[in-house]
């Protein structure tokens, strides 16, 4: 089913330098929990990930490491970050690397196009450098050094002395872009979410632009500029271009572009100002629509430090999934934290939500049910006679969660939705609880009554499947297998999602099969 609408979400790509940790995971998921949801509301969908290669930081660890920078990425893009993606059950529809031809060409185009259009000029700059951050900084953005670097000035994000570059550059014109940038966030509000996002960008241009440099001709790992190869392009200027290299930018022939541009990008916080200010300022330069919106999420907290390899807090998503599996890795972090805010991972906290909300919130309901049906109706769906309060309640609550949970998922607030559809398994659980089926299944003069029941929970875990099958794409499969509807109703990932609330859906007659435990239960000791 087409909805008519468009739906282009990306991930940042990843510098590879190093292996994924849980904090690249998490913005994995969320992006693909959103991308999920979309393509099963009938919104032509795309999801974009990859990996940023080039630039001196890349350089040096593959020269420390003996082998050219190239060989490098390769290694750590086929043993690392796809295999990520497999881990955790991300769909995406492309995965770019800024070593591709298609996006080194188009980076090059774009480029040539605002050199043409006076926007680029060559000039002179002096600057103290973050090569952790591959980033020029104002000396504001510095802090006294400690230990080995007593008495330096150091980058305070990494604690390492930053150097002092003097070079011949090329620079963008991003000072002309204030006034617009300014207009933008205050036009459009939801273009740089969440709030303090919003306001920390806001702050940050008023106090003006300096125009960027965005080449360097020290070393030669990167994008050559197409007028002068004695330079490559600024790493940051040729990584943002990846989310329109990637839909066909500068390639006549792709359609792309012009369909799923512009796009939502899902972004670490600490990248918001590449992102909200130097990005669109390049795209209003080269006279494309900025993106739909820029979202900032929060850190995840280890021991109440922010998750990096550096600081020794990085844990290995399969870590996690070798014993929860992928599904909790999902919903957990989707849950536990409101996407925006920073949160806090614990071993405690994840096992205790596998075990009260998965296993036995919703494991345990679709388990009893079909194991009712199986029993007092011989696996056959029986058909609802008249409904009752309690089951309209039923039926109320259903539809409810599924437009609330849509509505949450456009703003974003993923946590909201996962709450919001898990109002039905507390009401399923409770209801069962209340019309006790094998009370009435004791009495034949109950039987219709037993029926309508039992048809009530079958079609609330109908609805339940669908709605959740984004965020636990492995157990909600299992689950629609179980319940016999593929036939009648077509593939899970199907199911139009903004429909999922609709009651009646279910078939009678309907065949049920056995489901194995959907979240078995897990002895463990984590230490
Ligand atoms: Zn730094």
């Amino acid at each position: 089913m087409r909805s008519g609408k468009s739906f282009y979400v990306t991930t940042p790509i990843f510098y590879v330098n190093d292996a994924p940790h849980i904090g690249h995971a998490y913005t994995e998921v969320a992006a693909d929990v959103l991308a999920r949801w979309h393509r099963q509301a009938g919104d032509d969908t795309w999801m974009l990930t990859g990996t940023d290669e080039h630039g001196e930081k890349i350089l040096r660890t593959a020269t420390a490491n003996g082998v050219s920078p190239k060989e490098w990425a390769d290694t750590l893009v086929e043993k690392s970050w796809r295999p990520l993606l497999e881990t955790i059950d991300v769909a995406n529809d492309d995965f770019i690397r800024t070593t591709e031809p298609r996006h080194e060409e188009a980076v090059q185009t774009f480029l040539q196009k605002l050199y043409d259009d006076g926007f680029i000029y060559a000039g002179e700059y002096e600057g103290f450098y973050c090569v952790g951050c591959e980033e020029y900084k104002q000396e504001s953005e510095l802090v006294d050094g400690s230990g080995p670097y007593e008495g330096q000035k150091v980058c305070a994000i990494h604690s390492k002395p930053v150097e002092l570059l003097q070079e011949r550059n090329y620079f963008f014109r991003m000072s002309e872009f204030a006034d617009r940038l300014l207009a933008l966030y205050s036009e459009r509000p939801d273009f740089v979410q969440p709030e303090s996002a919003r306001n920390e960008v806001t702050q940050f241009v008023k106090q003006g632009l300096s125009d960027l440099s965005i080449s360097r001709s020290s070393f030669d790992w990167g994008v050559k500029v197409p007028w002068d190869d004695s330079h490559v392009v600024y790493v940051w200027f040729d990584a943002l271009l990846n989310y329109i290299t990637a839909i066909g930018y500068g390639d006549d022939s792709s359609d792309k572009l012009e369909r799923l541009w512009p796009g939502v990008h899902i972004v670490g916080k600490d990248i918001l100002r590449f992102h909200a200010v130097i990005w669109p300022a390049m795209l209003m330069a080269a006279g494309l629509d900025v993106p739909q919106r820029v979202y900032g999420h929060g850190w995840l907290l280890v021991g109440g430090e922010k998750m990096s390899k550096s600081k020794l807090t990085g844990i290995a998503p399969t870590e996690i999934t070798d014993t929860f599996g992928s599904d909790a890795f999902r919903y957990y972090f989707m849950r536990a934290i409101a996407f925006g805010q920073d949160g806090s991972f614990s071993w405690e906290d994840l096992s205790a939500r596998y075990q009260s909300e998965l296993a036995n919130g919703f494991g345990n309901l679709a388990s009893r049910v079909l194991a009712m049906v199986t029993r007092y109706f011989e696996g056959s769906v029986p058909a609802a006679s008249e409904y009752s309060d309690a089951d309209r309640h039923v039926q109320t609550v259903v539809a409810d969660a599924a437009s609330a949970a849509d509505a949450a998922i456009e703003k974003l607030a993923i946590h909201d939705a996962l709450a919001h559809i898990w109002t039905i398994v507390d009401e399923l659980n409770g209801y069962i609880t209340e019309q006790q089926p094998w009370v009435l299944a004791k009495d034949d003069a109950q039987r219709d009554r037993l029926a309508t029941v039992l048809y009530t929970v079958t079609e609330g875990l109908r609805a339940l499947a669908v709605l959740l099958a984004p965020v636990t794409p492995v157990a909600t499969d299992k689950l629609w297998t179980a319940l016999g509807v593929v036939d009648s109703l077509g593939a899970l990932a199907d199911q139009p999602i903004r429909d999922a609330g609709r009651w009646g859906q279910l078939p009678a007659g309907t065949v049920v099969g056995r489901l194995e435990a959907l979240f078995p239960r897990i002895e463990t000791t984590n230490d």
